[in-house]
């Protein structure tokens, strides 16, 4: 990693960081949860960084990959256990960071353990950690607490313009994960707990979908090719919400089946909602970590966390 690379991390990492407290500052009961994402994709960019994906705002026992669609009538209810996970990028280098926030005292216990555990994590990373005990620190910590991890929602390596960029980091401790933190390395830790089985499923809705950058178009209708252009050229295969390019809930739901026709066909990736199976609440926190010349920096906290 060159210091031009490593400048960008850490940029993207401090505009995420002021997004959250930002956010934060905001978030009352009875808010729609539209305008909770409309309101961090805005701040994302008022600031100089860009959508590395669509805000993620997922409730109770949704786990991941939710983001508002129309009708958009969504409020956060004051016992909820809502997860943010917002992603900016500078040139492609990505901050991948969440939080969980909740107005019921009965959620803290939870919300703590998962803010410890990430916490417990972090300060293990160095240079030469394998992937799978620092999945041993997360599930031992979280077990501290009485809590489970999410065994099939791991953290993951980052490369440009790539948020799965290949490298799995086990919310457990998963000896047949290979690899270990390397200098040069940016990754994102992301421990999910919660009281249920610890297990996601995907359900059959999605909200959040990427492209499958290919050359031959010419299978594709016109208007699907003309989608398929549009957001190739804004996002190439970064994930991307149809909120992004719809006018309307009329145009959402004709994009939709665009896109749906794109996927099937191999030229775009669906993100199901993924739903703890127990039916159980879910927490999340996630930092991203750059080891630059030996240095383990978190690149999306603040003076402020
Ligand atoms: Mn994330
Ligand atoms: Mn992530």
């Amino acid at each position: 990693m060159d210091e031009e690379v490593f400048e960008k991390y850490m940029k993207a990492g401090e505009i995420a960081a002021r997004v959250k407290n930002d956010v934060l500052n905001r978030v009352r009961p009875g808010m729609r949860l539209i305008d909770i994402a409309r309101f961090v994709e805005d701040r994302i960019r008022a600031l100089g960084g860009q959508l590395a994906f669509p805000c993620n705002l997922s409730v109770d026992s949704t786990a991941a990959h939710y983001t508002p669609e129309p009708p958009d009538t969504d409020v956060v209810e004051e016992s909820n256990v809502l997860k943010m996970d917002l992603g900016v990028h500078v040139d492609g280098y990505i901050a991948d960071t969440a939080l969980t926030i909740s107005f019921d005292p009965q959620n803290e216990p939870l919300i703590e353990a998962t803010r410890r555990t990430l916490d417990e994590a972090l300060r293990s990373i160095r240079p030469g950690l394998s992937f799978y005990k620092l999945g041993g620190v997360i599930e031992d910590t979280a077990r501290s607490y009485g809590f489970n991890t999410i065994k099939n929602l791991s953290g993951h390596s980052l490369g440009h313009y790539q948020i799965h960029a290949g490298e799995v980091i086990p919310n457990h401790r998963d000896r047949l994960t290979r690899g270990s933190f390397r200098d040069g390395g940016a990754y994102a830790i992301e421990p999910f707990l919660t009281p249920g089985i610890g297990l996601v499923a995907d359900s059959d809705r999605v909200t959040i979908y990427a492209l499958r950058p290919r050359g031959k178009l010419r299978r594709l209708s016109e208007e699907e090719r003309r989608l398929f252009e549009r957001i190739l050229g804004e996002r190439r295969a970064l994930p991307f919400t149809l909120r992004w390019y719809a006018e309307g809930p009329e145009e959402y739901y004709r994009l939709k089946e665009v896109v749906e026709g794109l996927a099937r066909r191999g030229y775009a990736i669906e993100y199901p909602v993924m739903i703890e199976v127990s039916g159980e609440r879910v927490a999340q926190f996630e930092e991203t970590v750059v080891i630059y010349r030996g240095v383990v920096y978190v690149t999306t906290r603040s003076g402020y966390s």
